[in-house]
């Protein structure tokens, strides 16, 4: 068991590591932290490098994350060497060049990848997010293979009203389960189109009438949403930022950071090192504010 160590704040090793496969990415979303100017892919190397370590250690799961994770350069290459592997690894994609990788998600019990759209009609979808069409293309092809996937959704004032017809959309084509993320600062330092209190409100009667109720996940950022949301009683330990504490992200030059959303790094030469004995890290847990914006 991956014990919380409380005297550190954090636990013994991480539950799930990201990669930052990539800051490359075809697509402009209004609502994302990457800039465009971003044009580094992570080495296929400090990817099997990073893995391996991650597999060593014990920890169990990956994320691989972008950019467009499938603009990859090596993206067959990698696929297939978490696919040989033992880690259970998920990622993130608009979509967007899923036909490479269909015949290696057909085979493979051990990734899961999460379509990320934001609205069932386009006009809506646009307001945040770019690549509408290569979601729907990705959902109706991975629905065609019979492939497990999942669907992660932001959630901003502008798309709530279409949550219900959203999830009818994407249960009707198979996907496992939604989760609602919250919207987090974009590479100009803006939160884009947030939630207000009414909202949530309103997202939270959705959820509670949904027959889909129990297949709708919350991200665990913040306390104050997930509890507003889906009503539960937040443990003290598990929720809210996790970020250093039970999960950390290699940036795609292999250096070592607490979450994606926060551009502290640590020079650290290894995994472990930077979340055992890494100042950076350390300094981090000490002061944590977390990334998100207050609703207002
Ligand atoms: S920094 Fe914390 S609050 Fe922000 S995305 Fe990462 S884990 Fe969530």
């Amino acid at each position: 068991m991956n014990k919380y160590l409380k005297s550190k704040s954090r636990t013994k090793i991480p539950d799930l590591v990201y990669f930052i496969l990539t800051e490359k990415c075809p697509l402009k979303c209004p609502q994302c932290y990457n800039s465009d100017m971003r044009t580094k892919d992570m080495s296929f190397e400090v990817f099997a490098d990073n893995y391996n370590q991650v597999r060593d250690i014990g920890t169990k799961k990956i994320a691989l994350i972008g950019g467009e994770v499938l603009y990859h350069q090596d993206i067959l290459k990698v696929m297939e060497y978490v696919n040989r592997g033992s880690l259970y690894c998920v990622f993130s994609t608009s979509g967007y060049g899923i036909e490479k990788v269909i015949e290696l998600l057909e085979k493979s019990k051990i990734i899961h990848p999460f379509i990320s759209i934001n609205a069932s009609k386009r006009e809506i979808n646009e307001l945040s997010r770019d690549g509408y069409d290569y979601s729907i293309k990705a959902i109706k092809l991975l629905k065609k293979y019979n492939i497990s996937y999942s669907i992660n959704w932001v959630a901003h004032h502008s798309n709530v009203d279409d949550f219900s017809d959203l999830l009818n959309m994407v249960f009707e084509n198979n996907a496992e389960k939604v989760t609602i993320l919250q919207t987090k600062y974009n590479y100009k330092g803006e939160i884009l189109d947030n939630l207000t209190i009414d909202d949530v409100k309103k997202l939270r009667e959705i959820i509670l009438n949904s027959s889909y109720k129990d297949k709708i996940m919350v991200d665990r950022c913040s306390d104050f949403f997930r509890q507003e949301l889906l009503g539960l009683k937040i443990p003290v330990v598990g929720t809210g930022c996790c970020a250093g504490e039970f999960i950390m992200t290699v940036n795609a030059d292999g250096k070592y950071q607490p979450c994606q959303h926060i551009s502290i790094m640590s020079e650290s030469k290894t995994l472990m090192d930077a979340w055992q004995i890494s100042e950076a890290f350390k300094e981090f847990r000490k002061n944590k504010q977390g990334c998100i914006a207050e609703i207002e």
